[in-house]
């Protein structure tokens, strides 16, 4: 067993990224680690990679694509018992998380030609009729900057979708995930030999830096919003347009007329899962007068019966060890300042572990119901009417999913919610949909992976008229 720093804590020896488990310091990998040089290398071969990629056409790449995402599919206990490794997720989670994934390639490859393949059509222009041809062409390299949390799904739901619309990736894993990262590359070379049309650049946050400026086509960045700024501002030096999937502080909405049994399941599910560490995790719940004392009762009887530990628990470590600070300094503000801990609290804070927290009579405007906590906990507040609920629902900068639960009034609440999604009756659905569009607004980010939007992400489309 190699470790350089504490459990989980990369570290960098010998121009090495080593990444180890956050609880037991295991090693996942070691991995060269890029300079700006490196990372311009990349770039380089990935733009002649990305001629030859876009050359296939549609049906070359989903064939392509589609061997890959059996080759997935098939080795799925071999990804997740790494994604376990490197993250401490539960391997139940890490399988469920490897699925999803693998629908979107599987959604990206089969649609790619339905959504950007070329159109014909008229148009008319006053004195005279045309006809017009419209297609969306790859844009060619795309950079593609991950966070730990979702170490396969978060990539593969973007550069998926990214390499279905004949684009060429290089992917800056996190350099808490690198392993999962490479593994994904290099599964990715074993059905795609000929060109590296994806490809891993590994470090820490200079890296991505270097990517943002190495004049790829495009940055995908997911992560935090204060990370986001500076790749903004780095994207800004040569006008690299990007796609940004930022943070959230995801509320549910539980109106009087809510099945509270299946309201309270969703909602520990929504709040738990991945031990909290989840940008569309539900952090906080207002619930109208009516059945307030009835909903914090359910919460905390099923929250409380999760066991939270090694793997075989429902919660695993948290993955970054500098995380736990930040969920601590949450609930000791919460709790000073006037708020209780019907479940958890501070002692529930054992590092690398942090036990289930649900929090109540938190002030708004404490950092544990404004700012991304990225842990197990939720604040349950009682409001008067849906109205209420809103405004403090909408009164966050952050706007990336929510959930409503109820029935008379629920699209009506779902629609005034500020969010790129909302699902009603459940919690963070949207996700597993390739359908659908997946991205925030405000501090959660801007532009949308997933779904036919998420495709057009990824290509620049082109129009031709001609006039008859
Ligand atoms: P982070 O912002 O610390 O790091 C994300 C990535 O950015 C890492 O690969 C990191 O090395 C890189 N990076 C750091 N500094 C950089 C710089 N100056 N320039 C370029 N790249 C740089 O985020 P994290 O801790 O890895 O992930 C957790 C965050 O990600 C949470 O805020 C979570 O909500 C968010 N997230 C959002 C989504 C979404 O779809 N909206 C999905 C997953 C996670």
């Amino acid at each position: 067993m190699t470790t350089v720093n504490a459990p989980g804590v990369p570290g960098i020896s010998d121009g090495e990224l080593i990444s180890t488990n956050p609880a037991t310091g295991e090693l996942a990998g070691r991995f060269p680690v890029a300079d700006a040089e490196a990372v311009g290398r990349a770039v380089g071969r990935a733009r002649e990679a990305a001629d030859w990629w876009a050359g296939l056409g549609f049906t070359g790449r989903r064939g392509r694509l589609l061997r890959w995402r059996a080759l997935l599919a098939n080795r799925i206990t071999e990804l997740a018992a790494l994604s376990h490794l490197e993250t401490g997720k539960p391997i139940a989670d890490a399988v469920v998380e490897a699925v999803s994934a693998i629908d979107h390639l599987d959604w990206a490859a089969r649609n790619a030609k339905r959504v950007l393949g070329p159109r014909r059509m008229r148009s008319r222009l006053v004195v005279a009729e045309f006809s017009a041809r419209l297609e969306y062409r790859p844009l060619g390299v795309v950079g593609m900057i991950a966070p730990w949390n979702y170490p396969v799904l978060t990539p593969l739901g973007a550069f998926g979708y990214a390499l279905a619309a004949g684009n060429a990736v290089v992917l800056k894993p996190s350099e808490y995930t690198p392993a999962v990262g490479q593994w994904l590359v290099d599964t990715f070379a074993e059905v795609v030999p000929e060109q590296p049309v994806l490809q891993a650049v590994h470090g820490l946050g200079d890296v991505g830096a270097a990517l943002c400026r190495s004049g790829v086509d495009k940055i995908a960045f997911t992560g935090s919003t204060r990370t986001a700024k500076k790749v903004m501002a780095a994207c800004a030096e040569n006008l690299t347009p990007l796609v940004v999937e930022a943070g959230g502080k995801d509320a549910v909405i539980v109106d009087d007329d809510a099945d509270l049994d299946a309201a309270a399941e969703a909602c520990v599910w929504g709040a738990l899962t991945n031990a909290g560490q989840t940008c569309i995790g539900i952090e906080r719940a207002y619930v109208t007068a009516p059945v307030y004392d009835a909903f914090v009762d359910k919460v905390v009887t099923r929250a409380g019966r999760l066991t939270v530990g090694p793997d075989g628990t429902d919660l695993g470590p948290i993955t970054m060890p500098d995380q736990i600070s930040t969920i601590r300094r949450h609930i000791e503000d919460a709790v000073a300042r006037g708020g209780r801990a019907v479940l958890g609290g501070v002692d529930a804070v054992q590092p690398p572990y942090v036990h289930p927290t649900v929090l109540v009579d938190v002030p708004e405007d404490a950092d544990a119901v404004r700012e991304e906590t990225f842990g197990p906990t939720l604040t349950i507040t009682r409001v008067a009417d849906v109205d209420e609920a809103l405004t403090r629902t909408n009164a966050v900068r952050y706007g990336l999913g929510g959930a409503v639960f109820g029935r008379r009034r629920a699209t009506e609440i779902a629609a005034r919610m500020r969010s790129g999604m909302t699902a009603i009756n459940s919690t963070l659905t949207f996700v597993g949909m390739p359908t659908l569009p997946f991205g925030g607004v405000g501090d959660s980010g801007f532009g949308r992976i997933h779904g036919a939007d998420g495709l057009r992400e990824f290509a620049r489309s082109k129009a031709v008229t001609r006039r008859r």
